[in-house]
Order: C-alpha cells, then structure tokens, then sequence
C-alpha cells in the first residue's frame, strides 16, 4: 500500500474540479483495500471510495480524510456470466460482452466511470439499467471488517439507487460484480432516440450497431467523453428525473399543453410519474448553453452543469442551487442532485 499526501483531486474527476485528499491511496487488490480501511480506521479519518470520479463533486477544500482510489483490475466470462473486478473501465467491459454477441448492456455503452459504480448508483441509460443485468456484488463491510456478496435482489436496486447510495452508503467498497447477459439476444430499441436512428432499417441492428448508434447519441449529447469536448466537462446529469403523482403531472401536461412545449411522461409501477427534469428547468428559465462565468449548462444537454475551464466546486453548486430554487418557484418540484457531493460541510 502506497500511501500519498495531498494529491489533487481535480484530474481524477470529469468535471475537473476539487481541492486535494489529505491522505490518498490506490488499491490494487483486495489486500490493499483492507490494510488502507484499518490504516484509516486505526486514525479515525473518514474515507471516500473513488471509482472513475464521472459522478462527484468534489469540494474546492478538497478531502479531510483518506480518499481510496478502486484500481482493482480482472476479468472472467463463463457462459453468459461476466465476472468484472470494480476498478474496470465500464465502457470497456461493455465491450467485451458485445466481443461475445451477449444482450444486456449495449444500452448502456459509453457510460464513463467504472465496474465498482455501476451498482452503487444502478447506472441507466436508454432503457437499460444495471440492475436489469447484475447477478451478484462482492464488496468489504466497513463496519463488520470482513468480505460479503449480495444477490441482485439484496442490492435494493430502483431507479439511480442502491442500498449503496441510501441505507448503507459508506459501508461497502465494491471489489467485483457479476452480470449475467443474454447470449445471443436481441438488443433493446426501446427509447425515442434511438428508434428514430434505426428508422430507415428494414432488418434488427446488432448488439454492436446499437452500441454504436448509442455513442453516436451520446456524442452528439456531449455525454460521451470525447478529448477536446466542453461539454464533457461534466458529471453527466446533475439532476434526476423527479417522480411525481398523477395529479401533479396532469398540472404539467396543461402547462406543456398551454406553453406549445410537450414532453414524455413514463409512470412508473408505483403509481408516481416520472417527469424529465429537463423540460422543467427549460420551463423554470435556464437553457441549454446558460452560462454564470467559467460554469454553465451544456450546449448540447440540459441536466449536464459543465466546467467552461478554470470553474470551482462552489460555483458549480451556486448554479445547481439557482436552477433548483427557480424549479421549485414555478412548479413546487425540488430536484434531486445525481453526483455525490464530496468534503462540503
Ligand atoms: C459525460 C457523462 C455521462 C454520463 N452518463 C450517464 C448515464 O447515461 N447514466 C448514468 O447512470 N450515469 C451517467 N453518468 C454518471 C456516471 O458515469 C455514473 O454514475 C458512473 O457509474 C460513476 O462511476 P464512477 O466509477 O466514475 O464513480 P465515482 O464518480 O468515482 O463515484 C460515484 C459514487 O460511487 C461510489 N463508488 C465508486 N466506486 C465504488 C466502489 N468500488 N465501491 C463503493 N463505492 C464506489 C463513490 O464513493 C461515489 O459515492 C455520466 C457521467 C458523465 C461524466
């Protein structure tokens, strides 16, 4: 275990911005993983586990305590059944089950970060989401000091949550997770965007022709991230879409109805609706291209802030706040911010 001191954070994030770690180490193993929690444990300094650092804010005063970089690298297959350890590129295993024509995850291609954050946040995009594919997660128990498995159900898994984002956040570090594919299978062509890019086709797309196209979305997006791209200067969406009752989305619907500017509404099982949040941030003011000094928002994406060069965390923050209070001025609706916010008081 190497261990380092006050390393900038700003390059490990995609963003670009947050002030140092006052104690910084990368894990290569599970080993690793175990001596760095005692050696924090032993000290009583708090720990943050950083992965491909594509959805965190890092504070401009950076990290009090020991910042545990996931570096841990493997991969298995055995069937249909892909064993990742955390610290993998996730575009990169993406990949290498699309090498093996398995179905599942080509939805998801061009994701940034890694393995270990997949099922933290159950990452989604174009109608597929992580949960939909994980079999098992491997992660040490902080608390109990000791390595434990979840089946997929014991993840607790729903829309951008885990019990690894909500009950027990902080308390695993995810060391590997297995997702099971379908070989062979047929690829999902289930959202707007990309059934609009396969219109003129007469046959079914590949699984990788619909990784392809998804990229070729999510570059066009800035959500892909792209050397030389401003827009990808981000953390993806900085805001979830909000689940709100019937009633409140029919208040929605004869607004978009009132103003010429209609949206898609998805309810969900439970009977809430979820709205996007980007149609109420356009409605609450804020646009695509909106810039406040060296932050703004995307202009190419509206949940995206970005970092226009030279931006602070702070900054960041202020322009989230604004959209957040002229979203719940207008329409009752506070947002839910995605990345997780890391050394603010
Ligand atoms: C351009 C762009 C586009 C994006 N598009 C999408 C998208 O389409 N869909 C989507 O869902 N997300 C998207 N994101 C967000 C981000 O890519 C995902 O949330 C990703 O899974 C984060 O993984 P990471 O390794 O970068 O995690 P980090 O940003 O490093 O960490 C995020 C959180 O996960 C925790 N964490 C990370 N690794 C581990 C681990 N091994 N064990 C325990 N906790 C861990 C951290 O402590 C932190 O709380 C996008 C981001 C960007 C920049």
């Amino acid at each position: 275990m190497k261990l380092l001191e006050n390393i900038s954070l700003a390059g490990s994030t995609t963003l670009g911005i947050g002030g140092p770690a006052r104690w910084f180490v990368r894990a290569w193993n599970e080993l690793d993983i175990v001596e760095a929690c005692d050696w924090a444990h032993a000290r009583g300094l708090p720990l943050f586990v950083l992965g491909g650092g594509s959805n965190v804010l890092i504070a401009d005063e950076g990290f009090a305590g020991l910042v545990l970089h996931v570096g841990l690298k493997g991969a298995e297959r055995d069937g249909e059944m892909f064993r990742f350890a955390a610290g993998e590129s996730w575009d990169h295993c993406v990949g290498r089950t699309l090498g093996a024509n398995c179905a599942g995850m080509e939805c998801m291609a061009g994701i940034p970060g890694t393995v270990g954050g997949t099922p933290v946040q159950n990452v989604g995009a174009y109608g597929q989401e992580a949960a939909s594919v994980i079999e098992r997660v491997r992660a040490f128990d902080l608390t109990e000091r000791a390595f434990v498995e979840f089946s997929n159900a014991e993840c607790g898994f729903a829309y951008r949550r885990s019990r690894f984002n909500t009950a027990d956040k902080g308390r695993y570090i995810v060391t590997r997770v297995d997702y099971r594919l379908r070989r062979d299978g047929a690829p999902l062509i289930a959202y707007q965007d990309l059934k609009a890019h396969f219109a003129d086709r007469m046959n079914t797309p590949t699984l990788a022709e619909t990784a392809d196209a998804v990229r070729s979305i999510r570059r066009n997006k800035g959500m892909l991230l792209v050397e030389g791209d401003q827009d990808a200067h981000s953390a993806g969406s900085f805001f979830k879409n909000p689940a709100i009752t019937e009633a409140a989305a029919e208040h929605l619907r004869n607004v978009a109805a009132s103003e010429g500017a209609p949206f898609r509404d998805f309810p969900e099982k439970s009977g809430l609706v979820k709205v996007p949040a980007a149609w109420l941030i356009e409605r609450a003011g804020f646009n695509r291209g909106y810039a406040m000094g060296a932050v703004g928002i995307s202009s190419r994406h509206t949940l995206a802030l970005v970092n226009r060069g030279g931006a602070t965390a702070s900054e960041i923050l202020e322009l989230a706040e604004r959209i957040r209070a002229a979203v719940e001025a207008r329409f009752g609706i506070r947002l839910e911010m995605e990345p997780e916010l890391v050394g603010f008081a």
